[in-house]
């Protein structure tokens, strides 16, 4: 068997342990003789699991009492349609649009209801976050949104707008768990776990009580309404059973690694090695502004389309994969999330040194 360094931006790189339990349990879950794949997610051992993955991550994130944790489906995507749905009471919103997944959901989201962009870097190509300390945020908006790392372009809020006491939504896909959060500070925390968490099929809604209401737009599906799914505690239909196990399972391997000011501090040391290098290469350099950098996905070009695509396929036979930028800006992105070990961003930066050194 051999691994190589999984750079992808999602699917991607999981624990090893995570992994290797997940295989040890394959044919036989804790005696039950069957799989996770094959259990009812009405039984009383998969009850377990989904209860635990919940409390592990309630315990994980500090999740305060009122809010409801739910287990979806419909990826992320989904979310950008069922947000509207769900809290456009006024039929008016606020977007903050700093990238393509910020622009997919202000755009599903006019399909509702009047979605406002109060703010937007698409003037640099989505390269810096904008000042959100002063927005022009309609009075009866009833959400604000972000995307709060932008997976594509690499840049990460490093604080949250002020959203002058308005609701703030925030899909953390690529940040999930990356670092502490304050959940009193969102009305809704939502994110697919096929980036920094598990595998694809999963997403994960964090929502105060209160958002959760019958008083949906109408026409509404009874699928995509949260109060469905909160009543029911996620299995009012099939969860998606086996990625919630993932899912738990990584929960547990982060409570042993010491939670998330670990993974903070972890993930800024790693994401440092790389930095570091882009600032100081003379090939090499990263295309976001400095100050608004994510600690999750590192885009970086070389300047010619030539030498990024050689880069990429040599790094490729060298074992690290999954370092072409999105097709949409080209380029490389190194996904650097909670799984990457430290070793692996040490020889890709090596790798990149020894690179820049061949093709002066
Ligand atoms: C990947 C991604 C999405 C889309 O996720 P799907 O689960 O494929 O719908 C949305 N937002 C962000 C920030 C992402 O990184």
């Amino acid at each position: 068997m051999s691994r190589v360094y999984n750079f992808s931006a999602g699917p991607a790189v999981l624990p090893e342990e995570v992994l290797r339990e997940a295989a040890e349990e394959m044919m036989d879950y804790k005696g039950s003789g069957m799989s996770v794949m094959e259990m009812s997610h009405r039984s009383k051992v998969y009850d377990t699991i989904i209860k635990e993955a919940e409390a592990d991550l309630r315990d994980l994130m500090n999740i305060p009492d009122n809010y409801k944790v739910l287990f979806l489906q419909g990826g992320a995507s989904q979310q950008f349609a069922m947000i509207p749905m769900n809290l456009m009471k006024n039929k008016k919103a606020a977007y903050i649009v700093t990238g393509q997944w910020a622009k997919k959901a202000w755009k599903e989201a006019q399909i509702y209801g009047d979605a406002v962009a109060v703010a937007s870097s698409e003037d640099k190509t989505f390269s810096y976050i904008p000042d959100c300390s002063d927005l022009d945020i309609p009075e009866d908006a009833d959400y604000v949104y972000i995307c709060e790392n932008n997976t594509i372009y690499g840049t990460k809020y490093k604080e949250l707008p002020n959203t002058k006491g308005h609701i703030l939504v925030a899909d953390v896909s690529s940040c999930f768990l990356s670092e502490p959060v304050d959940v009193t500070k969102y009305g809704i925390i939502y994110g697919g776990v096929q980036k920094n968490i598990g595998p694809a099929g999963v997403v994960i809604v964090i929502i105060r009580e209160d958002l959760i209401t019958e008083d949906t737009l109408p026409g509404t599906p009874t699928m995509l309404k949260y109060k469905t799914h909160a009543d029911a505690d996620s299995l009012y239909n099939t969860p998606p059973a086996y990625g919630i196990y993932v899912c738990g399972k990584v929960f547990k391997w982060l409570k042993k690694m010491g939670g998330l000011s670990v993974m903070k501090e972890r993930n800024e040391e790693k994401a440092k090695i790389l930095y570091d290098f882009l600032d100081e290469s003379k090939l090499f350099k990263g295309t976001v502004v400095k100050e608004d950098r994510s600690l999750m996905n590192v885009p970086f070009v070389t300047g010619s389309d030539e030498l990024d695509a050689k880069f990429v396929a040599e790094a490729k036979a060298a074992g690290f994969e999954n370092l072409k930028g999105h097709r949409s800006v080209g380029g490389m992105r190194a996904s650097i999330y909670n799984a990457m070990p430290k070793e692996g961003v040490e020889k890709l930066v090596a790798f990149m040194r020894e690179f820049e050194k061949n093709n002066a």
